[in-house]
This record gives structure tokens, C-alpha cells and sequence, in this order.
């Protein structure tokens, strides 16, 4: 028979790691736009039993008995993010943000068919159609670009639209930071009689917290991951109108995964109902303000921001542009000053992915630890400090002290 023994207890090599993880996210400031930190409530539902379980199916239709507890964290789950996103029909079960898109293009795709999304330089994500992905060897992907301003042209949008005849179109992003005009891309969409889908991953929990307009009244098909903005567990969720439900579950499994993970799922309901507390509304409108807050610091800095201005929870930089730094250095100097972001290509960057012209910077966690806009002026004085450094330890190591002494006043886990 098994005993329980504690990870402390049983695994040395392991146990020490995990401490060394803790410490750096409770030491350094966590700007990396698609990260953020779980409350310890989802953290238990993690660590629980339900990863034991395999429940194929769905809640009432399992393919394996002993599901009187899995078919009710997952209503939950479901119950709870229609709720939250007052959308039709939900599925909870994809494993991440890429399985939910790959099931989503599986529920209304034949191999072939043609999809309109936004280009990775340009802020779209790899999964909407960057060649190396397999969606790109199975469906064609035309990809849509940004304007010199920041802004998508509607106009360019709609001809390329009529040009190609999509079966799909795709808006979302994962380093865009202006507001996508949903009326008029699904005005597009219905005019040329393409289904629309939405890939709000980045931007779910300010959508939750209405700091941001919700796509889900305008799009066939939301897809989203649970743990960005929205604060939950790594996964990821397809929201839709009813005609798509059956398609949706359909593709999920036995589509594209096998059982679902209950662990995570028992997780989601919880930072679902997290997020359908009042507090989670100030959370989201706090996020909006220091990213604001952080761009005028920055401007007053004299940076160049790319695509004019940020609308939402993250901002890109062009390092090149405005401190003569590859996005890799600026992204390994801050990494040695405990300032964690990653570096990031601009549109139509001339440098490639691995030493980009800039890095991202995004609010989520730190907005998550209580701190607000005097934070934020603070961090972008240190960001600047680091661009200047030319890489010196001393100096790096200098503003990893003044780091540190913040954090502590910010305790994560406490
Ligand atoms: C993060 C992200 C994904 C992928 O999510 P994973 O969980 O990493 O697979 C998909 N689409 C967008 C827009 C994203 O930002």
C-alpha cells in the first residue's frame, strides 16, 4: 500500500528546484505578458487527486465509470465560464491554448480550406498559421498585417477577404496591443460568409473583468487560455454559439485529445469563480491603468512604442530603435537584474526570432502582487537603467538589490 509522503519528504533533487522556482518568482518582477500567478486555491486543486481520474466523454456521457465527482467539477467549470463570458456553450477540456485551437479549426475545416489570421511579426500567435505548425500544412493560411500606425486597415482587410474567400476568419493575438474592432471584422466575415473565431488567450481575464469588450456576442467560435490574464491553471477553452456546440466537443475528443485532465479542470472552476467575484473586476481595470502607466513612464523615457500605444495589458518596446540593445541582450541583462520579460519581434522585424529588434513587457503578475503605478514608474526606471548598463554585472546586480527589497514588500504567497 502506498504511503503519503510529501515531496519534501521523498525527493530531494525535485523539492530543491521547486524551492528555487518559489524563490525566483517571489524575489524578481514577472513581466512576461502571458504569465501570472495562481491563487493557492487553484495551486490545491492542482496538487489533488483528480489527477488520478480518466474520464473520457463528457459530464453524463463518460466512457469509464466512478465519475459521480468529475461530472460535477466539470458542470462547475462549464456552468461557471458561461457565466462569466455569458456565452452558449463551453468546452473546459482543452489540454492548452494550441489544443483549443487546433480543435477549433478541426470542428469547421476541411484540409484545404482557407483562413484568414494575423501574422506572427505583426502580433497574431504560432498556432494562427506560422508556417512551421502542422494547422499550416493542413489548412491554408493567408496571414493579415498592421498598419505603420499600429492599427489594422478594415478597408485591406475586406479586399483580401473578397479575394480569397476564407472558410475562417481569425482575430487574436499574443503580442498586439491595440483593440480589434470585433463589429466590423465580423461585419467582413458575414459578407463574405466566412465563420468567425476569436483567439482572446491573451486578454480573457480583462475581457472576464470587463476592463476590455467581450467578443464572445460577436464571434461563432472564442478560443482562450485559462492561464494568462484570466489567472487560472495552465489550459486552455472554446467558447461558441449552440449551431457549433456539438462540432466543438466533437473535435476536443475524440478529435484531437484523449482523456481530459481533471486536476486542471477542478482548477478552472475554481479561477472561474475566482473571477466571477467583484474583485476581479478591480483587478482588471487595475491592470489597464499600470500598463498605461508604464507606457507614459516609458515615452517620457523618450522609447519608441510599437504599434503607437498599448489598449491593453502589455506593451512592446523596440530596444533597437531606442537604446541601441537587441531584444536578447536586453532580455538576458534584465534576466540578471531579476526582471523577467521576453524578447519579442517587431513587424516586418529585419532581425530574427531568436535576437529580435525588441522585448514585451506585460503587467498581469506584478498587478497580481498589489503593486500599482508608482510600481510601475519605479520599474521602468529600473528597465532603463538595465538598457543603459552595456551589460555591466555591477550594475545589474545593483538594481537586482533594489528589485529584491521591493518584491518583499509584495509578497506572492504569504
Ligand atoms: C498563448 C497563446 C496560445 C497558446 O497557448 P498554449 O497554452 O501555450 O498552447 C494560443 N493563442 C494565443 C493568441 C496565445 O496568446
Amino acid at each position: 500500500m502506498n504511503t503519503y509522503h510529501s515531496l519534501k519528504e521523498s525527493d530531494k533533487a525535485a523539492y530543491d528546484a521547486l524551492k528555487g522556482e518559489m524563490k525566483r518568482e517571489e524575489q524578481g518582477l514577472e513581466l512576461i505578458a502571458s504569465e501570472n500567478t495562481v491563487s493557492p486555491a487553484v495551486l490545491d486543486a492542482l496538487g489533488s487527486v483528480f489527477t488520478n481520474k480518466y474520464s473520457e466523454g463528457y459530464p453524463g456521457r463518460r466512457y469509464y465509470g466512478g465519475q459521480e465527482y468529475t461530472d460535477i467539477i466539470e458542470t462547475l467549470a462549464i456552468d461557471r465560464v458561461k457565466e462569466l463570458f455569458g456565452s452558449e456553450h463551453a468546452n473546459v477540456q482543452p489540454l492548452s491554448g494550441a489544443s483549443a485551437n487546433l480543435a477549433a479549426y478541426a470542428a469547421v475545416l476541411a484540409p484545404g480550406d482557407t483562413v484568414l489570421g494575423m501574422d506572427l511579426s505583426h502580433g497574431g500567435h504560432l498556432t494562427h498559421g506560422h508556417p512551421v505548425t502542422l494547422p499550416a500544412k493542413v489548412y491554408r493560411f493567408i496571414r493579415y498585417k498592421t498598419e505603420a500606425d499600429g492599427t489594422i486597415d478594415y478597408d485591406k482587410l475586406e479586399a483580401l477577404a473578397v479575394l480569397e474567400h476564407p472558410k475562417l476568419m481569425l482575430a487574436g493575438f499574443s503580442s498586439y496591443t491595440r483593440q480589434i474592432d470585433y463589429e466590423r471584422f465580423t461585419a467582413i466575415a458575414a459578407k463574405v460568409g466566412a465563420i468567425t473565431m476569436m483567439d482572446m488567450a491573451h486578454i480573457a481575464g480583462m475581457i472576464a473583468g470587463k476592463a476590455l469588450p467581450s467578443p464572445v456576442p460577436h464571434f461563432d467560435i472564442v478560443t482562450a487560455t485559462t492561464h494568462k490574464t484570466l489567472r487560472g491553471p495552465r489550459g486552455g477553452l472554446i467558447l461558441c454559439k449552440e449551431p457549433f456546440a456539438k462540432a466543438i466537443d466533437k473535435a476536443v475528443f475524440p478529435g484531437v485529445q484523449g482523456g481530459p485532465h481533471m486536476h486542471m479542470v477542478l482548477a478552472k472552476a475554481v479561477a472561474f469563480g475566482e473571477a466571477l467575484r467583484p474583485e476581479f473586476e478591480v483587478y482588471a481595470r487595475q491592470i489597464l491603468t499600470n500598463a498605461k502607466a508604464l507606457e507614459e513612464s516609458f515615452i517620457g523615457l523618450g522609447y519608441e512604442i510599437v504599434f503607437g500605444t498599448t489598449e491593453n495589458h502589455m506593451l512592446l518596446i523596440d530596444t533597437v530603435k531606442s537604446r541601441n540593445v537587441t531584444g536578447k541582450d536586453a532580455e538576458a541583462w534584465l534576466d540578471l537584474a531579476s526582471i523577467t520579460v521576453n524578447k519579442n519581434v517587431l513587424p516586418d522585424d529585419p532581425r530574427g526570432p531568436l535576437d529580435p529588434s525588441g522585448i514585451r513587457i506585460g503587467v498581469p503578475a506584478v498587478t497580481t502582487r498589489g503593486m500599482k503605478e508608482d510600481e510601475m514608474r519605479m520599474i521602468a526606471g529600473w528597465i532603463d537603467s538595465v538598457l543603459r548598463s552595456e551589460g555591466k554585472k555591477k550594475i545589474l546586480s545593483g538594481i537586482r538589490k533594489e528589485v529584491k527589497t521591493l518584491c518583499k514588500s509584495f509578497p506572492i504567497y504569504h
